[in-house]
């Protein structure tokens, strides 16, 4: 596998070029829609939609956000189960404000990070109980290949809901995790095999020809980084604490940046009534 840095690089521009002019971008009708965001984890709201959040709130449409779990398991072994889920709501709920988003539009399902699969009957009831109350016609959901398992029950426990309550939704999947595919990341950290190598750019495959819709977000790219920077138990290591990961540590820094390009990019689904 050609994983020569500079080559690699210029791939990487090149396939988002690609991605990029490729997707439609979303009308104004599509911006001023009513709208859930769906996070499995206090942060992938912003990793993931931020900046199409901003523009919607830009132009006065309805965002929710939905957080699933309470994000407790991002580092065990160094606060309490307690301390990390008062930490992380408390970030979610500055993120959200940044982004523009009124705390009574901000939901904290609160379901065991790491677990939810294990709650899915009860996560379905409660983001049905949302979608009819709330009557979103946009759902953003994490894209449900490459994505860790949270994530996948996320996009599974939304498309039921949907399923339950039959109405018409468009739903637009985001990559978090899923950007992790070469040549976006080098393959440090994994076995740099051939086998690992394929899988992971058919990864980028696979989003070229599902990842068709676009929002520009270049303007609003400082506020998405301010409204990520509230996530502080992500994105900084506290008191200098080897064992305390970051955002910034993915990839030796080459994760990060996937958020941080002109466009958001989604997968389209327009889902009719029952
Ligand atoms: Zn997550």
């Amino acid at each position: 596998m050609m994983d020569g840095i500079p080559v690699r690089r210029a791939l990487r521009r090149l396939q988002r070029m690609a991605l990029e002019r490729r997707a439609s971008p979303f009308d104004a009708d599509a911006l001023r829609c009513p709208a859930m965001v769906f996070a499995p984890h206090p942060d992938d709201e912003t990793l993931g939609c931020g900046g199409t959040i901003l523009q919607k709130r830009r132009v006065g449409a309805t965002v929710r956000i939905v957080c699933l779990t309470d994000g407790a398991s991002s580092h065990p072994d160094l606060l309490t189960h307690d301390e990390l889920k008062a930490v992380r709501a408390r970030e979610v709920r500055g993120a959200a404000k940044v982004l523009g988003v009124e705390e009574k539009d901000l939901f904290l399902l609160g379901f065991p990070d790491r677990e939810l699969d294990a709650c899915r009957e009860a996560a379905v009831a409660r983001v049905a109980e949302l979608l009819w109350r709330h009557r979103p016609e946009q759902l953003f959901v994490p894209y449900a290949r490459g994505e860790h398992l949270d994530h996948v029950s996320t996009n599974h426990i939304v498309r039921e809901a949907v399923a339950r309550v039959g109405l018409p939704v468009t739903l637009l999947e985001y990559a978090v995790w899923a950007w992790r595919h070469w040549p976006m990341v080098g393959l440090r950290g994994t076995r740099r095999s051939l086998l690992a190598g394929a899988v992971s750019t058919r990864m980028g495959l696979w989003m070229a020809r599902e990842f068709r819709t676009k929002v520009l977000i270049r303007d609003v790219l400082a506020q998405k980084r301010a409204a990520l920077a509230l996530h502080a138990s992500q994105m900084e290591r506290r008191d200098a604490e080897p064992r305390w990961h970051t955002l910034e540590d993915v990839d030796g820094g080459e994760f990060l940046p996937c958020f941080f390009e002109d466009y958001e990019l989604y997968r389209r689904i327009d889902i009719s009534a029952r």
